[in-house]
């Protein structure tokens, strides 16, 4: 596949140039595989008056759940079409191992369908308990322009995490994708067109967050900002958007804990544990990054997981057995380096790993474990965002639930034991938006994911994904002759 260049996708279609471009360098290998147009405030304000004219003048919110639905079909139809093309994007810019780009693509096509299914059951409430001459339309309504702003970890999927649910609701959007991933988003984009979408309902504008992330989120017209990226710039978007007071949902980083009773299935644990952390290169907002395991199969359990992460294929993401690819640019693979080095320097035990790949071209770290790692140290506290598990032992239920909660962040929690109760009882008071148990990093289109505390607020997915791109309006409708209160 030659370098591939895109300009903004305004308007329903590629605009023809564009004043200047961003490199994108494959992470694995150096080379350039892509350009992107690199977009300034005047782009992203074309953008944004496409789709309030798409929105507020356009045939798309006012068609019905049923030609949505049936757009939406033909979106992932063609989705499936060009599946190997969008595989190959992701790999090449991501750096993930090519099994796992499939398998987001793959799920792409469920969000889509799903999301088609959603817009015919667009519906409200009516209350008929009012009174004898009152009812009152709780109307499900499109909430308008939405901006989305995405990361670079898994740039197709979770945009369609987002798109397909909000243009089921029958809104326009403009997709700020990441700098370094944007060629998905722009292939899909012209894929939803394609299939019928109109012209200005999925905008795609590239560039530097700092400059049009930042001014799409403060701008006027939009009506709701789906942000997903880390909890720092999470805190800016609230910012911005506190400039027009407009709505927003944000999805940010996490700090899972994958939490290993004695009683579990250890075989599917020790999967569990490497798939936790080394899914994604670590690059994972649900990781399982922090491993409780019980003391009494802790030694045994370590050295199982060890052994195995050892093992694990480092390199080329094309390569079909390759289980971790590249990290994303050479400043990432500098940030997890240094916290492997925090943690050394702060006395946990380096199991395995512990450098980078010597003599490659792109940014591979070595699979890494830390044993014996405590919650005031450094790698206990901070998302490290790449394949570094740390890992603390534990003897009862009510300690290993003070450890798991002992962090900033309640994204996800995994938990692995045969006995329901123990389940149950963990579930309950694990705070995160998501737990699983005797599984990890599972899911399915119905499935909302949410976080609490640094983790954001807001769904994705879902009954109540799709309900976050919709507003309720309240008609409250009196009829026949009413009771005069100012009758003097
Ligand atoms: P960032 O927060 O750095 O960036 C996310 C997006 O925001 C990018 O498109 C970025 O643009 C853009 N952006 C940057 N600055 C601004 C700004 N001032 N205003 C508006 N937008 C801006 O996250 P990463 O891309 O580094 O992704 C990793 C993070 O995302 C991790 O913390 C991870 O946990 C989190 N994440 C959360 C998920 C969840 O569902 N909870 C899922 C996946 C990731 P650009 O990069 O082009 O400059």
């Amino acid at each position: 596949m030659s370098t591939r260049q895109y300009t903004h996708f305004i308007n329903g279609r590629f605009e023809r140039e564009a004043a200047s471009y961003v490199d994108r360098t494959s992470p694995a290998s150096g080379e350039l595989v892509a350009r992107f147009a690199s977009g300034q405030v005047a782009d992203m304000d074309r953008a944004v008056a496409a789709a309030r004219a798409a929105f507020d003048h356009g045939p798309w919110p006012q068609m019905s759940g049923m030609q949505r639905t049936e757009i939406l079909n033909k979106f992932a139809d063609l989705v499936e079409k060009n599946f190997d093309r969008l595989v190959r994007i992701e790999v090449e810019e991501v750096g993930k191992p090519i099994r796992f780009a499939k398998g987001d693509i793959a799920g792409c096509v469920g969000l889509i369908r799903y999301a088609a299914s959603l817009a015919m059951q667009m519906s409200g409430t009516t209350y008929t308990n009012l009174g004898s001459n009152k009812t009152a339309l709780l109307m499900r309504e499109p909430v308008g322009v939405v901006a989305l702003i995405t990361p670079w970890n898994f740039p197709a999927l979770i945009l369609m995490q987002k798109v397909p649910f909000a243009l089921a609701a029958g809104c326009a959007v403009v997709v700020k994708p990441s700098e370094f991933t944007s060629g998905s988003a722009f292939e899909l984009a012209a894929l939803a067109t394609e299939a019928g979408v109109p012209d200005g309902v999925f905008n795609v504008v590239s560039g530097k967050g700092s400059v049009i992330g930042q001014s799409l989120t403060e701008h006027a017209d939009v009506d709701f900002i789906s942000f997903t990226g880390s909890t720092r710039i999470g805190q800016t978007v609230i910012e911005a958007s506190a400039k027009h007071i407009v709505k927003t949902s944000l999805e940010l980083g996490g700090k899972s804990a994958n939490i290993v009773f004695a009683d579990a299935d250890l075989d599917a644990a020790v999967d569990g544990a490497l798939m936790g952390v080394f899914f994604n290169n670590g690059e994972c907002c649900v990781s399982g990054s922090r491993l409780f395991v019980q003391s009494s199969i802790a030694d045994d359990f370590v050295r199982r997981v060890s052994e195995r992460a050892a093992l694990l294929k480092v390199g080329n993401p094309f390569d079909d057995d390759t289980d971790i690819g590249a990290m994303i640019d050479s400043k990432h693979l500098s940030k997890v380096m240094s916290l492997v080095d925090t943690g050394l320097t702060e006395g946990a035990k380096l199991l395995t790993g512990g450098n980078v790949v010597e003599n490659s071209a792109g940014n591979f770290v070595q699979p890494t474990i830390f044993d014996h790692v405590t919650p005031s140290m450094t790698i206990f506290q901070e998302e490290i965002f790449g394949p570094v598990l740390s890992v603390t032992r534990f003897d009862t239920l009510d300690e290993v639930i003070e450890l798991a909660n002992n962090s900033i962040y309640g994204l996800s929690n995994y938990v692995w034991s045969k006995n329901i109760d123990t389940v149950m009882t963990i579930s309950r008071r694990l705070k995160s938006g998501w737990v699983q148990a005797n599984t990890i990093i599972d899911g399915a289109p119905q499935l909302p994911l949410t976080g609490v505390k640094g983790s954001g607020f807001g769904y994705e997915m879902g009954q109540a994904g799709f309900e976050e791109f919709t507003q309720i309006k309240t008609l409250f409708l009196h009829t026949g002759p009413r009771e005069p209160v100012f009758a003097k």
